[in-house]
Order: C-alpha cells, then sequence, then structure tokens
C-alpha cells in the first residue's frame, strides 16, 4: 500500500472483491502541466469526505466488496506501464470482477482495455485524443482514444464532451467514422438516454473519465484544462444511466499541484457514485 489509507470502503480483500481499485501515478508523457501522479493518493483522502450510504441508489457501500490494491509502481516509460497493467488486470478481470482505475494520465487505459476487452469505449474528455502518435510516442495521453480504437476498432468508441481537436486528429477520426459527442451538443440532452443509445446491444462498456471533460470550473485541477466543458450533474446522470453495462472504469488527469480540492473531491465521488449504482444494477 501506498503512504495514504486505501479508497474508503475498499478494505476487502482481494479474493472477495467485485471491484478493484488501483492507482497508476503516471504522469511522464504530461505536455504542459504535469502532476497527475500525485493524483491517487489525494483521491483517496478525498474519498473519506462522503457518507456511505448513497439515497439515490439505496445502497450502503460498507457493504459492496472493494479492494483497493494501491499503486502500481511509478515509470518512466508509458509502454512498459500500459502492458503491466495490462497483465496485472487479466487474471482480475478473468474472475469477474470490476476494475477501476485512479491516474495518472490518460495513457493507462489501453493497458486496462486491453485486460477488460470491453465491445464499447466511452470516454469523458475535451480532447479527442486521437493522434497516432504525440512528441513521438504512440502512448501519449494525447493518443488515448486511438490506442483504444487499435484494440476494439474506431466503430466502438464514443469521445464524449470533445471541445478540442488538433486538425490531422480530426481527419483521422472523420476517416475512421469515428462517432463523438462535443461538449455543445450534449449538454441539453438526456445523459441517460445517450449512454442508452450508445450501449445498443451490448453488454460490456468501459467507461474512461478524463477529469478535463467537465468544465475548469467544476475540474479546475487537471492537466490541459479546457474551457466550455460538461456540468458534473450530467456525467453523474451518464454514470447512472451505464453503471449496470460498465465491466471497467478510470478516473485520469487529476493534477493536485493545480487543485484547490475540488477536482480530487468530485473524482472520489464520482466513482462512488459508479460503485454504488453499479451495485444497485446487480442486487
Ligand atoms: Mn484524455
Ligand atoms: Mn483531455
Amino acid at each position: 500500500m501506498p503512504s495514504v489509507k486505501g479508497f474508503a470502503e475498499g478494505d476487502w480483500a482481494l479474493e472477495d472483491a467485485d471491484y478493484v481499485i488501483m492507482g497508476v501515478p503516471f504522469d511522464s508523457t504530461t505536455s504542459y502541466r504535469p502532476g497527475a501522479r500525485f493524483a491517487p493518493g489525494e483521491i483517496r483522502k478525498a474519498s473519506y469526505n462522503f457518507e456511505t450510504y448513497n439515497r439515490r441508489a439505496d445502497v450502503d457501500l460498507k457493504n459492496v466488496p472493494i479492494a483497493d490494491l494501491g499503486d502500481l509502481e511509478e515509470y518512466g516509460e508509458a509502454v512498459s506501464m500500459v502492458d503491466d497493467l495490462e497483465e496485472l488486470l487479466s487474471p482480475i478481470v478473468a474472475e469477474g470482477k470490476t476494475p477501476v482505475l485512479m491516474g495518472g494520465e490518460h495513457s493507462l487505459t489501453t493497458g486496462a482495455v486491453k485486460a477488460v476487452k470491453p465491445d464499447v469505449y466511452i470516454v469523458i474528455d475535451a480532447h479527442l485524443d486521437y493522434r497516432n502518435e504525440y512528441l513521438g510516442n504512440p502512448h501519449s495521453h494525447a493518443c488515448s482514444s486511438r490506442r483504444v480504437a487499435d484494440v476494439i476498432g474506431p466503430s466502438n468508441v464514443f469521445p464524449i464532451g470533445v471541445r478540442s481537436f488538433e486538425k490531422k486528429e480530426f481527419d483521422d477520426a472523420v476517416s475512421h467514422k469515428l462517432e463523438w459527442f462535443e461538449a455543445d451538443q450534449v449538454r441539453d440532452t438526456d445523459a441517460a438516454g445517450l449512454a442508452k443509445r450508445i450501449i445498443g446491444s451490448h453488454e460490456r462498456a468501459y467507461l474512461s473519465i478524463d477529469m478535463d471533460g467537465m468544465d475548469p470550473a467544476y475540474a479546475p485541477g487537471v492537466g490541459t484544462p479546457e474551457p466550455f466543458g460538461l456540468d458534473p450533474l450530467w456525467v453523474r446522470d451518464l454514470i447512472r444511466g451505464l453503471s449496470g453495462s460498465i465491466v471497467g472504469m478510470d478516473v485520469v488527469e487529476v493534477c493536485p499541484p493545480y487543485d484547490n480540492g475540488n477536482t480530487s473531491a468530485l473524482a472520489a465521488r464520482l466513482i462512488r457514485e459508479f460503485l454504488a449504482f453499479s451495485w444497485a444494477s446487480s442486487h
């Protein structure tokens, strides 16, 4: 375990747990503001701020089998982090457990998706993250959706909340027929309805939440803040709508050196919302 306590209510043994929390303190491909490596510890601390009972889900997280395995070791190279994460999570997924990862930066998602093998990948992000490489690195945080598309196909990748595009990644996304939902398109729509539409007949979804998908007013402590973003209430409703189908999730890009505490608190609360609604949907 790291120096801080595990995620609140995450004290079950691995063999008894249905949900497996892990921190991935990796930020060495960060392009603007580094510091995401400190996020798992801050999100864990923030998780103690909340009551264990979720009144809307009617679930007390004290009764939900959650194990926090601590942090993956720190890495210099994204490719070895991605490979190790896949190797570590694969047997956990094979036992039917749901991994819940705390970044670190967005590059970790590829390793998790390779282990989880979802039918559908839904990602909240201000950025398309569809570059084939960034600063010479194909595992950069700016390539996360592209790498996931390599694994499960672009037709199964759905970025939501996007409002920042590099021209070449935009052209690639169009030619790959990627379907994305820009922040302006979705903010006045019903999040649960969109969740249902994207899931369609699929059963296994992976949800990745890049915290910069939400507006910097709500989530100021991120590596690459982008104005005009989503409201956390909308994202919460999306989580509620999706929870029954989510078989793996992550929350990435919290950057504590730039945070006033709200971003870590929001990240912890979104994870707890998922845990409560996921458990409610299966019990
Ligand atoms: Mn991202
Ligand atoms: Mn982003």
